[in-house]
C-alpha cells in the first residue's frame, strides 16, 4: 500500500475529535510529502535536529510535534518553530523551553508526559511529581510555554488488559486535570496510542494518536 492510502484509510477511521500526528522519524522528505501532498499537515519527529532539517526544506503550514525525549541544550534548534512538544518530564526543561520561546517571542504549548508503564526505561512524571509541577510558584511564572495536557506511552506487550489499565490510567490523571480549571486552564489534549495500540487508546478517550509504521511502513 502506497503512504497515501495508508494515511486516508487511518484518517477516515479516526473518530473527529481524535487528532492524527504522523510520525515520520528516520524517513526521508520525499515521503512526507507523499503524506503532505494526501492532505496530512502534523508530523511527529523524535529528534530535534532531524525535524529542523526537514522543517526548512518542507511547506511552511506543517505543523511540527516533537515526540521524543528532548535534551535541554538542544531546546534552541527547534523553539522558532515547534508547535508542540509532547515528552515534557522535567521542570528544568519547562524552564528552558520558557526561555528558548521567550527569545523567540512565542508561547509554546507542551505536554507533560507521564510515566504509565510498567519498565523503568520510559521516561515521564509520576503524579507525585505532576502534582508538585504543576502547584509550585516557579511554574506559575513561566509566560511563554503553555501546557495543554498529558503524553504517556504504554509497557511494550502484547497483554492487552495491561495497555487497556495502563491508559484508563492516564485518562483518569487527565480527567483530574479538567476538572480543576484552577491548576490548568488549557487542558485538552491527551496523547496516547501508536500504531500497535492506538484503537484501544482512543476507547480510554486519547485525542491524538501518534502514528508511524502503519503509515509509512517499517523502519
Ligand atoms: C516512534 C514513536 C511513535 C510511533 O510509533 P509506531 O509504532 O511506528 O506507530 C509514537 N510515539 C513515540 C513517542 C515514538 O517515539
Amino acid at each position: 500500500m502506497s503512504i497515501a492510502k495508508n494515511l486516508l484509510s487511518i484518517k477516515n477511521n479516526l473518530p473527529e475529535q481524535v487528532t492524527l500526528v504522523a510520525v515520520s522519524k528516520t524517513k526521508p522528505v520525499a515521503d512526507l510529502m507523499e503524506a503532505y501532498e494526501a492532505g496530512q499537515r502534523i508530523f511527529g519527529e523524535n529528534k530535534i535536529q532531524e525535524m529542523a532539517e526537514k522543517w526548512e526544506q518542507m511547506p511552511k503550514d506543517i505543523q511540527w510535534h516533537m515526540i521524543g525525549h528532548v535534551q535541554t541544550n538542544k531546546v534552541k534548534f527547534m523553539a522558532p518553530f515547534v508547535s508542540l512538544i509532547h515528552g515534557v518530564d522535567s521542570f528544568k526543561l519547562l524552564k528552558e523551553i520558557n526561555k528558548q520561546a521567550a527569545k523567540n517571542n512565542r508561547v509554546i504549548d507542551c505536554l507533560l508526559q507521564m510515566h504509565i508503564a510498567e519498565e523503568e526505561t520510559k521516561f515521564g512524571l509520576d503524579e507525585k511529581e505532576l502534582d508538585t509541577l504543576l502547584t509550585s510558584s516557579d511554574y506559575l511564572e513561566l509566560k511563554n510555554i503553555r501546557i495543554v495536557g498529558l503524553m504517556g506511552m504504554a509497557t511494550f506487550t502484547d497483554n492487552q488488559d495491561q495497555i487497556k489499565k495502563e491508559f484508563m490510567h492516564l485518562n483518569s490523571i487527565f480527567k483530574k486535570l479538567q476538572s480543576h480549571k484552577d491548576i490548568l486552564k488549557h487542558c485538552s489534549i491527551l496523547s496516547m496510542g501508536m500504531s500497535g495500540d492506538y484503537k484501544l487508546a482512543i476507547e480510554c478517550g486519547s485525542t491524538m494518536v501518534r502514528i508511524g509504521s502503519s503509515i509509512f511502513g517499517t523502519r
